[in-house]
C-alpha cells in the first residue's frame, strides 16, 4: 500500500517536471544544461529577432501563459515582455536576471566614442549580462538554488547538473582567455553596445559603437564620427552582428577596414545545453581572427 502511494506520488511529480520558458536563447542553453534528465526548457525568441526590438506575438503570449517558470533578462532588453509579464501568473514564479544579487552588472556606457564618456552614469543598466561567464555561473547558482526549493524531487538532478555546468563554465574562461590574451590590446569598434561584460571579462580594447540607440538608422553626421574613429585609433576591424540587417560594408566601403559578424545570441548553433559555450567560443574565435590579421 505505501509502496504503490509512494510509486504513485512520485509518477506525479514527474508528470509536473516544471514548465520553464526562457527568453534568450545562450540563458536557455544553461536552463537547458542544468534541466538535463528532468525537462526541455522552452525557448521564447525565434533566430534573427532582436530581444531590443522584438514584438509579442500571440504564440508567444501563450507559451508565456502556460509556463510555470519564466526567466528573462529584464525590462532593460527585452521591453516586449514588460506588458505581456502583467497578463501573466507563473506558478513557480518569475527570475529577472538582471535582478539576481550579486550578479555583475555595469552602467550602459553612452555615445560612439566610450574613452570620452567614461564616468558618466546616467543609470540605465547594461543588460548583455549573459556574455560574462561569471554572470554565467551566478545565474547557474542562483537558478539551481531556485529549482531545488521550486521542485524538491529533482534537487539531486539539478545538484549534480550544477556541478558539471560549474565545471564547463571555468573551463570555458579558461578557453577565452587563452584565445583572446594575444589581441587584448587591438582596437576595435562593434556595431551596438553589447559586449562590454566580454570585453572586460577578457580585457579587450573596444574603442567605440556604430550605432548610439540600435533603434534609430545611422547618421551622416554618426557615418563620419565613426570614420574619424577608425582613422585616430587605427581600428582594422569591425563588427557587425547577426541580430541587426545593417548595411555596414556598403557604409564603410571605402575604408580599408575588416568586417566580421558577431553572434551574441547563438543563433548559429541550436537550442540546448551546449550552445551557450558554443555562441561564447564562436564570438572568442571571431574576434581573434578578426584582429589578429595586423597586429604590429
Ligand atoms: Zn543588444
Amino acid at each position: 500500500m505505501f509502496a504503490i502511494l509512494l510509486f504513485g506520488y512520485s509518477t506525479l511529480s514527474y508528470a509536473q517536471a516544471p514548465r520553464v520558458v526562457v527568453t534568450l536563447k545562450p540563458l536557455h542553453s544553461l536552463v537547458a544544461g542544468l534541466m538535463m534528465g528532468v525537462a526541455t526548457p522552452q525557448l521564447l525568441l525565434p533566430d534573427g529577432a532582436s530581444p531590443h526590438t522584438y514584438q509579442l506575438k500571440p504564440s508567444t503570449l501563450k507559451q508565456l501563459q502556460q509556463a510555470d517558470l519564466i526567466i528573462w533578462v529584464g525590462p532593460a532588453l527585452e521591453l516586449f515582455m514588460v506588458k505581456a509579464l502583467h497578463s501573466v501568473q507563473p506558478r513557480l514564479g518569475l527570475i529577472t536576471v538582471l535582478d539576481i544579487p550579486h550578479l555583475q552588472t555595469y552602467p550602459q556606457r553612452h555615445g560612439r566614442q566610450w574613452h570620452d564618456h567614461a564616468g558618466h552614469d546616467h543609470g540605465t543598466v547594461d543588460p548583455h549580462v549573459w556574455l560574462s561567464t561569471d554572470n554565467a555561473q551566478i545565474f547557474v547558482n542562483t537558478l539551481s538554488a531556485y529549482l531545488t526549493k521550486a521542485d524538491p524531487l529533482h534537487a539531486k538532478q539539478y545538484a549534480e547538473n550544477a556541478k558539471k555546468l560549474t565545471k564547463e563554465i571555468a573551463a570555458l574562461k579558461t578557453q577565452l582567455q587563452t584565445l583572446l590574451a594575444p589581441v587584448h590590446k587591438q582596437p576595435f569598434l562593434v556595431y551596438h553596445d553589447g559586449y562590454q561584460y566580454f570585453e572586460k571579462e577578457f580585457d579587450l580594447h573596444p574603442v567605440g559603437t556604430m550605432m548610439v540607440n540600435p533603434h534609430l538608422p545611422l547618421s551622416a553626421n554618426g557615418l563620419n564620427v565613426i570614420k574619424t574613429l577608425i582613422k585616430d585609433h587605427h581600428v582594422h576591424c569591425v563588427f557587425r552582428e547577426t541580430e541587426f540587417n545593417d548595411n555596414m560594408t556598403q557604409q564603410l566601403g571605402s575604408l580599408s577596414v575588416k568586417i566580421a559578424e558577431l553572434d551574441p545570441l547563438g543563433t548559429r548553433f541550436p537550442p540546448g545545453p551546449e550552445n551557450y559555450a558554443k555562441t561564447l567560443v564562436q564570438m572568442g574565435t571571431t574576434l581573434r581572427e578578426c584582429l589578429e590579421r595586423k597586429s604590429n
